[in-house]
């Protein structure tokens, strides 16, 4: 059965029994903990924790997911990717332990014909949590399992929780028997590859409270939840693995034919070498699965919106792109393998997900700029490596060091396996233990200076005990001033009593009407005033933050007086800041959408900044935008405006906002409900900023540049309202300037400018002209003025100031020329020019052969000037120090040749 088939049976089932149909969230997770989705319940977790009503009572949904932990796994187990899709059912208050086992035996179960999956029901081996007699209960009366196929099991493998305070509970899990051919009996405590877990049943019954130690597990039960949950998660590649008979997971029919194509090119057979369980796999067969699975997770993960970079999510894919790449150099294909192997992994997920097709251009851009900037890094990387395995070796060492690892990592992005491949190439051992310091050292550090930038500067667990008190509410769509109330005060160190003049803290209001830096769109500043009894205090905001979803927190600066937790307090918002940055998030949607008309619907939005008076927009195009079309966008743009249309926001679900057109962000997260902007029916976006009233009000737009900001993304930068009419202005007074300079109307400037630029440079080159002429025509009076030194003539003169080196060398020659050649001749030329004097030696053949020597004269010359030069015995010339010098200098040449000549 091939994967598409397995689920859409999977949501027709589910589907059929009540279940709404869910689609997946994007791959990037805005949680601060997490930067992927790692399991199907992460879009419902608002529900299960009770943070808000579901809509539905029974849902469903297959989930792409990425589990970096799992990087490692890959190839090496049957059983781990890095993306994989969860099929799942849920439950919120519905049907419970009975009904999910039910669910999951019946669907396993029933025959293919009849729509099921049709899984032998005598070799699924359910695990259960250890004193779970209820789960148990269920499998051997009401299913009709022996005792001896349900397995109990510990907290680590059979209970779940979110690991802070929350709904938690025993989970029962499925394994399927894959026969002994891939390993021994006795069911999934002895081997996990045999017996592969294919489905998760979660049974949320209880809350958790704080943890008591350091493992899972170690907490006190709080209570039972009165509305007991289900979360389940059916591995859609393990299911495949099993129905589609392989060995593994990475030879289904959404990755064969990737890892086909890469044993292809790289001349293996695959198999060939390596058993049916995972333990006898050859290291050629697990290179050659790892590539399967990563140039797939690189084509998911490029589609959702991420691109390579060095840190975050961008660095997760980074990595698994240039695992694929090296994994198939480990093969020995040295050519560009990208191009031929992710058009393979397109055409294999086309079925389940036609972005990966309509979006190819965009995705191959940045996986195959990728490559090529691995590819450049390994040549840079192994030359540096050479040279310190050389020194390595030639201190007599075999071992190289950690830090100089750590510097082929950080600075030629060489991952560690890399080196420590090439080191036992060339019979070196690497210093691991001293390079993985390091690279904890740096995370630390790294992860410290995230944790400063985001929250001013606690760690997160602060505000996540301040979301539970309540967190903060935002009202600022509607208004720009409210009467609330201060809930907490945080400082460098944590949660405060008290804040007084002059301190700046972090200050979080229960409802607020200020915006906090979100979306690209720059935060609200203004004033918060205090009126308790017995304090009082005036407060600006320099910042606001969203440190964790549901909290708005207010840097602040206490003006004067003191601010309690508890307090009363006005706040005020800068509504000129707040007008202005709106017209910018305004005009910005304006240019998203006008952009996607111009150049197609590949211009997607890559990043953005609104703020007063200004914004950046970052969007995806392979090439450079023409001046002409950027033009006609701006034009386009500025004419929108003056339909004065107008704006609306309104809270929709993302199937109705997909139906209406709504232009979705790659990468970020929708709840059940999303907020569309739309601006008349010109523009439609899903958007949590502010914006203006009517189009009208933004007043103008005025596009400033285009330029490349990485492979495939372009910035715009533009100036909104005042600002443009500003900048507008002051050109025009700069226009008139020049006109009336130039006495010219301003439409014929730019041909009156050229053609003064093209006077200009044809007189440039005439004066040139002329006065090489006129220094090569002083050749015939400094021949004459030679003087006489024993039997040698030598001409020493100063030329006009600026002559070039290579006049002042012509003109040499030809004073040398002139001159008897049957006599010997020196002739040194200097010309002081700004940087130093330059000067030539010419000397004649009589001079030569009378043991003179131009490089001679030179030297004679040049140090009593502080310059430097040489050349040969014909001819020397040189450049630099002091003109005042010169007569002094020549003295030295008659010096030399008096000495010489006559010697
Ligand atoms: P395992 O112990 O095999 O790693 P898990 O306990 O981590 O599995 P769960 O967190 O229970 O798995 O996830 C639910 C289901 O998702 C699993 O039953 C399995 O079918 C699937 N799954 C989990 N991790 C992966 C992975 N890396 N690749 C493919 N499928 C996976
Ligand atoms: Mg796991």
């Amino acid at each position: 059965m091939k994967s598409a088939e397995i689920k859409r049976r999977f949501l027709a089932y589910f589907e059929a029994n009540g279940h709404t149909v869910v689609p997946s969230l994007p791959l990037p997770f805005d949680d601060p903990n997490l930067l992927f989705v790692v399991a199907g319940m992460a879009q419902f977790v608002p529900y299960f924790t009770g943070q808000q009503t579901p809509p539905f009572k029974r849902a469903t949904s297959v989930q792409k997911c990425i589990r970096t932990p799992d990087i490692d796994e890959v190839g090496k187990t049957t059983r781990h990717a890095t993306f994989f899709q969860m099929n799942g059912n849920f439950s919120f208050g519905d049907y419970f332990k009975e009904g999910a086992i039910r669910f999951a035996w019946e669907l396993s179960t029933t025959s293919q014909a009849q729509g099921g999956f049709g899984l032998d029901g005598e070799r699924i081996w359910p695990t259960v949590y250890l004193d779970d007699d209820e789960a148990v209960d269920i499998w051997h009366r009401v299913i009709g399992i022996p005792h001896e196929r349900i397995v109990r099991r510990g907290k680590e493998d059979n209970t779940w929780d979110m690991g802070i305070p929350g709904p938690a509970g025993p989970c029962s899990e499925l394994f399927y028997d894959r026969g002994p051919e891939y390993g021994p009996e006795g069911g999934p405590a002895v081997d996990e590859d045999r017996f592969t877990e294919y489905w998760n049943l979660v049974f949320m019954q209880y809350e958790r409270g704080k943890s008591t130690g350091p493992h899972k597990g170690d907490y006190e039960i709080v209570e039972d939840l009165p509305n007991k949950n289900i979360d389940t998660g059916m591995g859609l590649e393990r299911i495949a693995t099993i129905l589609q008979g392989v060995d593994n997971l990475y030879e289904i029919d959404e990755t064969k034919p990737v890892l086909d194509r890469a044993a292809e090119l790289t001349g293996r057979t695959y198999g060939a070498k390596s058993g049916h369980a995972a333990s006898q796999s050859h290291p050629d067969d697990v290179r050659l699965r790892v590539i399967a699975d990563h140039v797939r997770s690189g084509l998911m993960l490029i589609s959702d919106g991420v691109v390579p970079s060095n840190e975050g999510r961008g660095y997760v894919l980074r990595r698994i792109l240039r695992r694929a790449i090296r994994a198939m150099r480990l093969l020995g294909y040295e050519d560009p393998a990208l191009p031929e192997l992710l058009p393979v992994a397109r055409d294999c997920m086309a079925p389940s997900y036609p972005e990966v097709v309509t979006d190819f251009g965009r995705i191959s851009t940045y996986a195959y700029a990728e490559e090529e900037a691995f590819r450049h890094t390994l040549r840079a990387g192994t030359a540096i490596f050479d040279m310190q395995a050389m020194e390595v070796r030639r201190a007599g060492g075999s071992q190289l060091s950690g830090e100089k690892a750590f510097q082929l990592h950080d600075t030629y992005g060489f991952p560690i396996e890399l080196t420590l491949e090439m080191a036992a190439d060339q019979g070196l051992t690497v210093d691991e233990g001293g390079f993985r310091r390091l690279m904890r050292e740096q995370q630390r550090r790294a992860k410290a200076d995230a944790q400063a930038k985001k929250t001013g500067f606690v760690d997160t667990s602060v505000w996540r005990a301040v979301l539970e008190q309540g967190g903060s509410e935002f009202t600022g769509y509607q208004e720009v001033a409210r009467e609330s109330k201060v809930t907490a005060l945080v400082g460098q160190d944590g949660v405060l009593e008290a804040a007084g003049q002059g301190d700046e803290v972090e200050l979080v209001l229960d409802v607020t009407p200020f915006y906090a830096e979100g979306g690209g769109q720059q935060p609200d500043f203004g004033r918060i005033t205090i009126n308790a009894a017995g304090h009082d205090a005036e407060l600006e905001v320099v910042d606001v933050q969203t440190p964790v979803p549901g909290v708005i927190a207010h840097k602040i600066k206490v003006l004067r007086g003191e601010v309690r937790p508890g307090d009363p307090a006005f706040a005020l918002v800068d509504v000129g800041r707040r007008a202005s940055v709106s017209r910018s998030h305004s005009a910005t949607h304006l240019l998203h959408a006008a952009l996607r008309r111009t150049l197609g619907e590949q211009a997607a939005q890559a990043g953005s900044l609104n703020a007063p008076g200004r914004l950046r927009f970052d969007f995806h195009n392979p090439s450079a935008v023409a001046p002409s079309v950027l033009a006609d966008v701006e034009d386009e743009i500025n004419e929108v405006l003056l339909h004065d249309l107008e704006v609306r926001a309104f809270i929709t679900n993302p199937e109705e906002a997909r139906r209406l057109g709504a232009i979705a962000i790659f990468g970020e997260k929708y709840g059940e409900r999303v907020r569309i902007v739309e601006i008349g029916d010109y523009s439609r976006e899903l958007c949590g900023g502010t914006h203006v009233a009517r189009s009208s009000v933004i007043g103008m737009v005025k596009l400033l540049s285009e330029a490349s900001i990485g492979s495939g993304v372009r910035r715009v930068e533009a100036l909104v309202g005042l600002d443009a009419f500003r900048y507008l202005a002051r050109e025009h007074v700069l226009v008139q300037q020049l006109a009336g300079d130039l006495k010219t109307p301003a439409d014929q400037l730019p041909e009156r400018i050229a053609a003064t630029l093209d006077r200009l440079r044809t007189a440039e080159k005439e004066l040139e002209r002329l006065r090489a002429a006129a220094v090569l025509a002083s050749a015939g009076t400094l021949a004459e003025s030679a003087e006489m030194l024993g039997a040698t003539r030598v001409v020493t003169a100063e030329a006009p100031s600026g002559v070039g080196a290579g006049e002042l060398r012509s003109l040499a020659l030809d004073v040398r020329g002139r001159l008897p050649q049957s006599e010997a001749a020196v002739v040194v030329l200097a010309a002081p020019g700004e940087k130093g004097v330059s000067f030539v030696a010419a000397v004649n053949e009589a001079g030569q052969s009378a043991g003179l020597s131009a490089n001679d004269v030179v030297r004679a010359f040049a140090p009593v000037l502080g310059a430097r030069g040489g050349g040969k015995a014909d001819l020397a010339q040189g450049a630099g120090g002091d003109a005042a010098k010169l007569a002094e200098a020549f003295a030295g040449v008659r010096r030399y040749v008096a000495e010489r000549g006559t010697g």
